[in-house]
């Protein structure tokens, strides 16, 4: 374990040099004071977890000390925002640090969000407000919990800086932690503003540290988009299969590891409902929570554009054309694991659509049906499900073609609790939760945010007093509007 003055940098994205990031120093907030830090996410940097509560700790992340190997950059890329290409984007409000290497040998950068203007900051302020920097950084830790790839987050730090969104609000930074930070929307930047030379030395860093795999096949670069299609339709498969909404699915906020990247108005599902959209901004349903299939796809075939330089055209369609038989085979996977089978059989895909299709309509809570429908054995189980339903008779169909698929099962009885609630979570981040955790830290008590993050932290597990986490969310948490505005 390490104290906080022993981490070891390899700055390897800094040395790709100004063509890529900017040399730019944080700005610091005034009186920067832990808000939450993440011990998990501390021991992927070897950090000792007392080290939190250290001073220096919240002047690290708060951005008023550096370690004088970390040299901050603020990269550049682009990308498609709802559909529009927008030429420059970049790292705003956002530095990476550096990279870190830990005693196992992995680099993770370490980027400090909120840390002031950048040349990329446009008509922002560079800064992070303390309810986005919670969420963000509740929801991180809560997706890798569920065995969801995500980029992770270190520690929130507070601070009585003001900043101003449609009320006053308190700036916060929030330190990432991710293998990489390039996103689909750095090989666009170099693509469209016709830069080859850039783009290839881009390109050839990312496939050396991050697909060393890709290295020796025929066509590494081809290779290596096979397998960010592959991580994708992986993620999206879980995102789909769990209820997790992004909210801003735009080509600059999807990482080229396959990794939930960059939160905004996330949720997850509370009541089950296709068509939810938890962006309040995205008038059009963009990214609502069943279009979160076609536009992965879509910002896949973006990225296939940007490396048409490199790979034929032809190759990037036929491993385009993988993603949807891939996502379709890991959600049909992960929905049999939650409803308790272990084999696959050939109708189980028209059983899992319908059980959505009477969800719809009814006010069926997306977490907790599966949760209880393990609880106890199935025709029990179905009974204590069946009252959220409006189609009682098409449940009652359903519930019987259900039990006889169990019933061809090899195991349907024997330890289906334990299967079923190891991939059934208790606990999610409802918005709701997050919402209650951020007033109380807005009032400047940390505890909740604590707590909840602590029982996010085993969703699977049922906690002893910590029943009120698991609840469905009351009237006034039902219908809260998350915007893009953090
Ligand atoms: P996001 O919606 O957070 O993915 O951000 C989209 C773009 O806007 C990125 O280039 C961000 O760096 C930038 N951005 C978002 N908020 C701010 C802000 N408060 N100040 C400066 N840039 C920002
Ligand atoms: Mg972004």
């Amino acid at each position: 374990m390490k104290a906080l003055d022993e981490l070891i940098f390899d700055n390897r994205f800094a040395r790709l040099g100004d063509a890529f990031s900017t040399s730019v120093l944080p700005d610091p907030i005034a009186e920067p004071r832990l808000v939450v830090a993440s011990e998990a996410a501390m021991a992927l940097l070897d950090l000792e977890p007392t080290e939190a509560h250290s001073p220096m700790f919240a002047e690290l992340f708060g951005g008023h000390k550096l370690w004088s190997e970390a040299e901050p950059r603020a990269m550049v890329y682009s990308g498609h925002q709802f559909g529009g290409y927008n030429p420059r984007l970049g790292d705003g409000r956002g530095l990476l640090l550096g990279e870190v290497y830990n005693d196992a040998g992995e680099h993770w950068d370490l980027h400090l969000k909120g840390a002031g203007e950048t040349p990329y900051s446009r008509m922002g302020d560079g800064r992070a407000v303390l309810r986005s920097s919670i969420r963000e950084f509740l929801a991180s830790e809560a997706l890798h919990a569920l065995g969801i790839p995500s980029s992770r987050a270190l520690c929130v730090i507070g601070s009585s800086t003001p900043v101003w969104r449609e009320t006053q609000e308190r700036a916060a930074m929030l330190l990432r932690l991710a293998p990489s930070h390039v996103r689909f929307g750095h090989f666009e930047y170099f693509y469209y503003t016709r830069q080859p030379e850039q783009q290839r030395i881009l390109a050839e860093h990312v496939l050396k540290l991050h697909f060393p795999e890709c290295q020796t096949e025929p066509e590494p670069y081809l290779a290596m988009f096979r397998s960010i299609v592959e991580r994708n339709a992986e993620l999206i498969a879980l995102w789909q299969a769990y209820g997790f909404c992004h909210g801003v699915m735009n080509t600059d906020n999807m990482s080229i590891l396959g990794i939930t990247f960059d939160f905004g108005p996330f949720a997850f599902l509370d009541d089950f409902d296709a068509n939810f959209i938890c962006n309040h901004s995205d008038d059009q349903g963009r990214y609502s929570y069943s279009n979160q299939v076609p536009i992965a796809h879509w910002n896949l075939s973006a990225l296939a554009q940007a490396l048409t330089p490199f790979i034929s055209v032809p190759a990037l369609q036929e491993t385009l054309a993988l993603f949807l038989p891939l996502y379709e085979a890991h959600y049909l996977h992960l929905m049999r694991r939650r409803l308790g089978l272990l084999r696959a059989e050939e109708d189980d895909k028209v059983l899992i659509e319908r059980l959505l299709q009477l969800m719809q309509p009814g006010a069926v809570d997306y977490t907790l049906f599966f949760r209880k429908l393990g609880d106890q054995p199935a025709e029990q189980a179905l009974q204590v499900v069946r009252d959220d339903f409006v189609d009682l008779a098409g449940f009652d169909r359903w519930a019987v073609d259900y039990l006889a698929r169990i019933a061809r099962e090899p195991d349907n009885t024997e330890g289906r609790r334990e299967r079923m609630h190891a991939v059934n979570p208790l606990y999610i981040l409802r918005n709701y939760l997050a919402q209650r955790a951020i007033e109380a830290a807005e009032g400047g008590d940390y505890e909740e945010v604590r707590r909840l993050h602590q029982v996010l932290c085993k969703p699977f597990e049922e906690q002893p007093g910590m029943q009120a986490y698991a609840e469905r969310p009351p009237e006034w948490g039902k219908h809260l509007e998350i915007s893009c505005s953090s």
